[in-house]
């Protein structure tokens, strides 16, 4: 009998609200379809822990950890290297061994970027983003480093607002204009993607953003980053008026895709983590 091999393979997540975190079932979820002796550990990790227990990762050999909040931007000075996006939008969500180096990148905004090319190429578009949180930024700028066109940047406070505006126009050189956002936004005739990158709608199926829904043209592709519920109201309003939508589920999965690739080097089965999720969620595809 052949020696059996009692290590699997670690990699996991470090937040704080960890409990809330979907993740993990996702992820492992992965790693059985696909055969893999790995382990995805949910990890509760304290802000002033946070620079042990990356020391503690390294020392037990992970493979590559993701980050939520309230570490994505802590944990830059802990790590040996950044990717190209995680250095551009300073924040990190997934951490990669290489050659015993933990590197930084971020697959939020690379996660949203595949979901959103399933249904339309964003080369050249006119995209309204709501939101200049860590979610807006890490779509804005990997929609800048996959060619958008423009991008208006409607946001309720304006200095984040100006801030993400300035780095795009900086850094990327990209055609940007920031919007202050009072009262209700009505979108551009020539917009053709719409994206809720705000929190508005988490946990609330019937929050509204303040936005003319009849400024919703049929043909415009409408997402949202919410994935709690995955049928925000505005998708609901966006199908309603003949919009193309596209749920948080599909950035999420597509993160969590993206980072399996990055720690295993398979291409793991998306539809095997939407399914886990849908089952989480009680949701069907939208
Ligand atoms: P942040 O706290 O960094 O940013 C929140 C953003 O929402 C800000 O732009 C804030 O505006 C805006 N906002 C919040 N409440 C209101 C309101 N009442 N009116 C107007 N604007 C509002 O959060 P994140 O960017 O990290 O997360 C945003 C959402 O994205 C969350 O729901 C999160 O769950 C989701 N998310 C989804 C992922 C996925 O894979 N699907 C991945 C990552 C995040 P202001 O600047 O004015 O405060």
């Amino acid at each position: 009998m052949s020696k059996q091999n009692f290590c699997p393979k670690l990699v996991g997540s470090m937040s704080q609200g960890a409990a809330g975190n979907p993740t993990v079932a996702m992820v492992e979820a992965a790693f059985r379809h696909h055969g893999l002796d790995w382990r995805y550990v949910n990890l509760e990790v304290a802000p002033e822990q946070l620079a042990d227990a990356v020391k503690g990762a390294r020392a037990m050999g992970f493979r590559g950890f993701n980050l939520s909040m309230p570490h994505k931007v802590s944990v830059i000075p802990l790590l040996d290297g950044l990717g190209e996006s995680a250095s551009i939008m300073g924040a990190v969500n997934c951490v990669v061994r290489r050659d015993d180096q933990l590197i930084g990148e971020n697959t939020d905004g690379k996660g949203f970027l595949r979901s959103l090319q399933e249904v339309v190429d964003p080369r050249g578009q006119h995209v309204v983003l709501f939101g200049a949180g860590g979610a807006a930024r890490a779509i804005a700028v990997e929609l800048g480093l996959a060619g958008v066109g423009r991008i208006t940047l409607v946001n309720r406070s304006a200095k984040r607002g100006r801030e993400l505006a300035d780095l795009l126009g900086g850094k990327l050189k990209l055609s940007v204009e920031f919007v202050e956002w009072r009262g209700d936004y009505a979108i551009p005739a020539d917009a053709t993607i719409v994206i809720n990158g705000t929190s508005i709608g988490l946990y609330d199926g019937d929050a509204t953003l303040a936005l003319d829904v009849s400024s919703l043209k049929p043909g415009m592709v409408v997402a949202d980053v919410v994935f709690s519920p995955p049928r925000t109201r505005l998708l609901r309003d966006a199908a309603g008026r003949g919009c193309r939508t596209l749920d948080g589920l599909g950035m999420l999965v597509n993160q969590g895709v993206i980072g399996v690739h990055y720690w295993t080097g398979i291409e793991p089965d998306p539809a095997v983590m939407r399914q886990t999720l849908e089952e989480i969620f009680g949701t069907q595809k939208s």
